[in-house]
């Protein structure tokens, strides 16, 4: 829709993610969110209308911190726009109301940090509900129309990412380019991929993926599970892990998903081996062990060089791959070469027609370390967002305005 929408004249409040990381002197260090906001402004002031960019920053506890203050991204979004930035210090203020109202076609105001107020987020109790409506409410009187682009945020029925929507009619609310290139991306992977499909599920822990990795059983050929949560099934299949990550609640959980691929034709492909630590440093001494013979003292922390050769060749034989989690502690370059191999695969796999879709925070750095981002189809910018729309789950971000 907002292809097709002409914003000229219309002022309209852009939901933007803005949650960017700043350095010492407060200065943005990785201006990625900024820069995948900028197609969906430059299309507002393009069309003539103006643009209200909101969004949240950091974990304020309660009311205003300098250190999460919006006003130190100003530099770098008016670099990329090459326009000035007008800023009003409170979201709810008076200020805020006057200066939405004086806004000119191809101005830009953007909000101070929503979550200075409790009432963007703070969604538990009816009382906070209620709040949540009068501040949503309060956000909508600024513009004429209602633009979701903070994919990041989607999962989350906040004022600004779901509220808001219901103050704005079905003709004057939109989400932005940006989350409409992550649906497409989502939904290329999860209802029109081209087989073979593989999966591939790194990080720490199987308890927060069960259900991600649940869905997709639906929807993979291959499914690679690799760095922390592997333990977990070396254990329950009766390895030896010695200190490695273990989720000792989560043993029936993953034989079970086991048994489950299997019914379902999936081909569930652990390591073979791995590189054992016997401190959680970089410094660490290393042995390379095969997978279910690990030892006392030791901890895997990395897969071994068997392992990147099985799953390149899977990784080659794809048609698309979703890849959500390192490999191993790919922070430590002691223990990154699994991950940064991984990487480098998916990436040539893509350089033959593979559609690729990385997600998930730590995956998404792992590819920006290695400088692989643009050698990939889709890096996506809501781990959280991206997680619970592969569980199958409704996101009140998509809802709110989707119906
Ligand atoms: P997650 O947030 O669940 O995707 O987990 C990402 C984290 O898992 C990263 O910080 C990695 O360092 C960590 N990780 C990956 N493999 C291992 C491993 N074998 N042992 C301990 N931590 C790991």
């Amino acid at each position: 829709m907002i292809d097709n929408y002409n914003f000229a004249g219309k002022k309209a409040i852009i939901r933007v993610d803005f949650n960017v990381p700043l350095g010492a002197q407060y200065e943005v260090t990785d201006d990625t969110r900024i820069r995948g906001a900028l197609p969906t402004i430059k299309k507002v002031l393009g069309d003539g209308g103006s643009a209200i960019l909101m969004s949240h920053l950091g974990r304020p506890k309660s009311g205003p911190e300098e250190k999460f203050s919006l006003k130190h991204v100003i530099p770098n979004l008016s670099g990329h726009l090459g326009v000035d930035i007008q800023f009003a210090d409170d979201c709810m203020g008076k200020q805020a109301a006057e200066k939405s109202a004086a806004l000119k076609p191809g101005q830009v105001l953007l909000l101070e940090n929503l979550r200075f107020y409790t009432a963007e987020n703070k969604v538990s109790t009816d009382e906070e509900k209620a709040a949540t409506r009068v501040f949503a409410e309060k956000l909508s009187t600024y513009a004429d129309v209602y633009v979701n682009d903070a994919f990041g945020t989607a999962h989350r029925a906040h004022a600004s990412t779901a509220v808001i929507a219901d103050f704005f009619a079905d003709d004057s609310k939109m989400f932005g380019f940006l989350i409409n290139k992550e649906i497409k991306a989502m939904d290329k992977v999860l209802h029109h991929s081209d087989k073979p499909m593989t999966a591939i599920m790194g990080g720490a822990k199987v308890s927060d993926k069960i259900q991600v990795i649940e869905n997709l059983l639906d929807k993979v050929d291959n499914l690679i599970i690799g760095g922390g949560m592997t333990y977990t099934f070396i254990k329950a299949r009766g390895g030896e892990i010695g200190n490695s990550l273990c989720e000792e609640d989560k043993l029936d959980v993953a034989n079970e998903l086991v048994k489950k691929a299997e019914a379902k034709g999936v081909k569930l492909i652990l390591p073979v081996d791995q590189v054992l630590a016997d401190t959680f440093d970089n410094e660490a001494h290393t042995e390379l062990a095969p997978i279910d013979q690990g030892k006392a003292g030791y901890m895997g922390l990395d897969i071994g060089a068997k392992s990147v050769e099985a799953l390149t060749q899977v990784i080659m034989d794809s048609k698309t791959i979703l890849w959500n989690g390192p490999m191993g502690v790919f922070e430590m370059p002691s223990f990154q070469k699994g991950t940064v191999s991984i990487a480098k695969a998916i990436a040539e796999s893509t350089a033959q027609g593979c559609f690729s879709l990385v997600g998930g925070g730590d995956s998404v750095a792992a590819v920006n370390k290695f400088g692989l981002a643009d050698k990939v189809s889709y890096v996506s910018t809501g781990g959280g967002a991206m997680l619970e729309y592969i569980e199958g789950k409704v996101l009140p971000g998509i809802k709110a305005i989707r119906g």
